[in-house]
């Protein structure tokens, strides 16, 4: 009874909860789940600020254990109804049999590393975001774990990086900044023969292009800051588990360490995703015209976009996602030409992070990618012409056209 009133919460029967609903679909209504649907038919999910849930009333006889007295919430720390939700929305469109939310993209891959041990060996993507190797350098290492960057495109150098200690692979692909693209097949299959896991940051296709559980990974990864969220206004990571008992591991690992993703950002991210199909769609939709046009740009030396045929991991890329996303990078001929574009551009901001609607462009080599020790940043290619587009949903010709007057000197 609420209010006096009698109130029903909403079971979905069996065949609703088997129905097989497309991504698009997903993104809006998550999966079919009686858990915690609203008594009130709310049909924008609730937000529930409330740090802490009352138990169940009780007589002296009740069971006071947690799970006797537990509504299922007990402290946010641990669960909270409207991220409750948020996890099950990222679930059910990764594929993955649980998922945490937690407060950045780098306190994922930070909970993903709380799984080993000192002494272990990691084997990772070489084209990395920089804040991945930073933790690696400056955190990792501290706790004993072992990491080594290779050129991931290639499968024989993962194989010949494998050592008796060798516990994961981690890859991200298309690769931070340079659009290098890994094959998950392979890296999979390698992950069975030699008991690794596999661990893949999906930030860059997001879940409405890539599905990496699909392909055999164990774990992925999402800065939800980047295209889950998509307005530039939450910083948010999430790590998907492919199979229930790591997904309660990790679980386990946010309730004891506290990193978890506040209810009000958990909203602001249920709300993002409704609209993630139509925004990964034109977005990269513009992203294929503007990698087109700067091709045919004088002052434009190379353009890295997975989806243009020339790509070296078209083909790799076309096998296991469903295109190749809105993030573009591209070496200019010069330095000049470079820092020219970046003072000269007006609609287009100069400013770090990708995924959003705004069109943003970044200096790797001053801003995402500082850290990177120089032989390796020389070896990939983010050098002082290196500039990196994420692409937005602006209309594409009011984007070129801005390019356009930034490239003319
Ligand atoms: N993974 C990738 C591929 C990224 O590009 C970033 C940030 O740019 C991160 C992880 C870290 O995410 P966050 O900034 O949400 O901590």
């Amino acid at each position: 009874k609420m209010f006096g009133k009698e109130v029903e919460y909403i079971q979905f029967t069996e065949e609703e909860k088997e129905m097989d609903l497309d991504l698009k679909t997903r993104c809006i209504h998550g999966i079919l789940d009686a858990k915690d649907q609203d008594v009130y038919r709310a049909i924008s999910y609730p937000l529930y600020l409330s740090s802490t849930f009352a138990h169940k009333p009780t007589t002296p006889d009740s069971d006071f254990s947690h799970d006797g007295v537990s509504t299922g919430f007990t402290y946010s720390r641990q669960s909270n109804p409207t991220r409750a939700q948020l996890e099950d929305v990222i679930t059910s469109l990764e594929g993955a049999a649980g998922t945490v939310a937690v407060s950045s993209g780098m306190a994922a891959i930070s909970l993903v590393f709380e799984l080993f041990s000192p002494g272990d060996h990691i084997i990772c993507t070489e084209d990395l975001y920089g804040g991945t190797e930073r933790l690696f350098t400056e955190i990792s290492i501290k706790n004993g774990l072992k990491v080594d960057l290779v050129d991931t495109t290639d499968i024989a150098n993962i194989r010949q990086a494998i050592r008796p200690e060798t516990k994961a692979l981690y890859i991200e692909t298309p690769g931070n900044p340079m659009m290098e693209v890994t094959d998950l097949a392979a890296c999979s299959a390698l992950a069975k023969e030699y008991g690794l896991l596999l661990i893949v940051d999906n930030t860059f296709l997001s879940p409405y292009l890539q599905n990496p559980i699909s392909f055999g990974a164990d774990l992925v990864i999402h800065s939800g800051t980047k295209f889950l969220c998509g307005h530039n206004d939450v910083v948010a990571g999430f790590v998907c588990a492919a199979t229930q008992e790591r997904s309660d591991r990790l679980h386990f690992l946010v309730t004891t360490i506290g990193n978890a993703l506040s209810p009000f950002d958990s909203w602001l991210l249920l709300r993002g995703i409704k609209t993630l199909s139509v925004r990964m769609e034109r977005q990269q939709e513009n992203a294929e015209k503007i990698a087109r046009w700067l091709k045919e740009q004088p002052k434009i030396r190379e353009v890295f976009y997975a989806g243009l045929p020339e790509h070296p991991g078209y083909a790799v890329n076309q096998a296991q996602s469903r295109g190749a996303g809105s993030m573009i990078s591209f070496h200019t001929d010069t330095e000049q030409t470079a820092k020219t574009i970046l003072s000269k551009l007006k609609l287009i901001a100069f400013a770090e992070s990708l995924g959003g609607t705004e069109t943003l462009i970044t200096y790797p080599l001053f801003q995402t990618h500082t850290e990177v020790p120089p032989e390796t940043r020389e070896r990939l290619g983010i050098t002082e012409t290196l500039l990196r587009l994420s692409v937005g949903l602006e209309d594409v010709d009011d984007l070129i056209a801005d390019l356009s007057q930034a490239l003319q000197s």
